[in-house]
C-alpha cells in the first residue's frame, strides 16, 4: 500500500453508505481512480460540506494495486469552481467532459488531459455567455481528438480524395468523417462546407472560443445549433456505444444564442 498525494478533479460523485461516498477523480498521478470516502456524508450534515463536483485540488489517497476502489485520507480542492454548478449550460458542458474521460480514461496518467480537463473547466466557469457554446464544442472535440476519435475532415472517407478548399461535402457518421460529391452519402447525413470543416478542425486543437468566423453563405452546417448537434451524434456514435450523453438536452438553449456565437461556418 502506498500513499499518493496528487492533483485531482472530481468528475462524479455517489452516495455509497449512510456516512460513505466514492468519489471518481481524475488526476495527475493516477488517471482515473475511484475511491471510498468515509465521513464525508456525516461531515455534509454538520455543514462541512462535501466537495462539490468539478472542484480541484489535491487529493491524498492510500493507493492498493490490487483493489478496485481506493480510500480517501484528503481532498482539499483550491479551485472549487462553484461558478459551474450555479449556471445549469456551464455545468451540463463540464458534464459532457466528465463523461468522455470517466468513458475512456484510464489508469496511466496522462499530464495532456489532465491539463486539458483543467484548462476546460476553467474556462467553461469563466468564458462569457456567448463564447460558452464554443468552449464546449472546443473541449468536447479536443478530448474526442486526444481519446483518438478525431474525425477526418480533409480526405473523403469513401474514395480517399483531399476535398478541395471550397468543397461541399457530407458528414458520414459511421465512417467518421467527411465524404467528397462524388461518392454515395448515407441518407439522412449532414452537409458540411468548407467553413464547418475548418471551425471543426480548430475545435479538435482544442481553440477555445478564439475561432474566428469564415463567410460561407452555402454551408448548411450553421452555428452553435448545428455544431452542438453534431457533436453530440458523434460522441454518441463513436465514444459512448451509441447512448447519448445527458448533458447535452441542457445545451440546446445555448443554439439560441446563434448569432451571438463566432462558430458560424
Ligand atoms: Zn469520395
Amino acid at each position: 500500500m502506498s500513499l499518493v498525494t496528487t492533483p485531482a478533479i472530481l468528475l462524479r460523485t455517489y452516495p455509497y453508505s449512510e456516512s460513505s461516498r466514492v468519489l471518481r477523480f481524475y488526476t495527475r498521478a493516477l488517471g482515473l481512480v475511484g475511491v471510498m470516502a468515509r465521513g464525508v456524508r456525516r461531515d455534509a450534515s454538520k455543514g462541512r460540506g462535501a466537495p462539490g463536483t468539478f472542484g480541484e485540488g489535491v487529493a491524498v489517497i492510500f493507493v492498493r494495486e490490487t483493489r478496485e476502489l481506493q480510500s480517501l485520507q484528503e481532498f482539499n480542492p483550491r479551485n472549487a469552481r462553484i461558478g459551474l454548478a450555479a449556471d445549469l449550460q456551464r455545468l451540463a458542458g463540464a458534464s459532457l467532459a466528465a463523461e468522455l474521460v470517466l468513458r475512456h480514461a484510464g489508469q496511466e496518467p496522462h499530464a495532456g488531459l489532465y491539463d486539458l480537463l483543467s484548462r476546460g473547466l476553467d474556462r467553461l466557469e469563466a468564458t462569457p455567455p456567448r463564447a460558452l457554446a464554443s468552449d464546449v464544442l472546443a473541449l468536447g472535440w479536443s478530448i474526442v481528438d486526444l481519446f483518438g476519435f478525431g474525425p477526418e475532415l480533409s480526405a473523403c472517407t469513401g474514395c480517399g480524395r483531399v476535398l478541395d478548399g471550397d468543397e461541399m461535402a457530407h458528414f458520414d457518421l459511421d465512417a467518421g468523417g467527411v465524404r467528397c460529391s462524388s461518392c454515395s452519402t448515407p441518407a439522412g447525413s449532414r452537409r458540411i462546407g468548407p467553413g464547418a470543416r475548418a471551425q471543426i478542425a480548430r475545435f479538435l486543437h482544442g481553440d477555445l472560443g478564439a475561432a474566428a468566423p469564415t463567410p460561407d453563405a452555402s454551408a448548411p452546417l450553421q452555428g452553435a445549433s448545428a455544431h452542438l448537434s453534431l457533436l453530440d451524434d458523434f460522441v454518441t456514435c463513436h465514444l459512448l456505444e451509441g447512448r447519448r450523453p445527458e448533458s447535452f438536452r441542457f445545451l440546446r438553449p445555448l443554439a439560441a444564442a446563434d448569432r451571438h456565437v463566432p462558430a458560424r461556418p
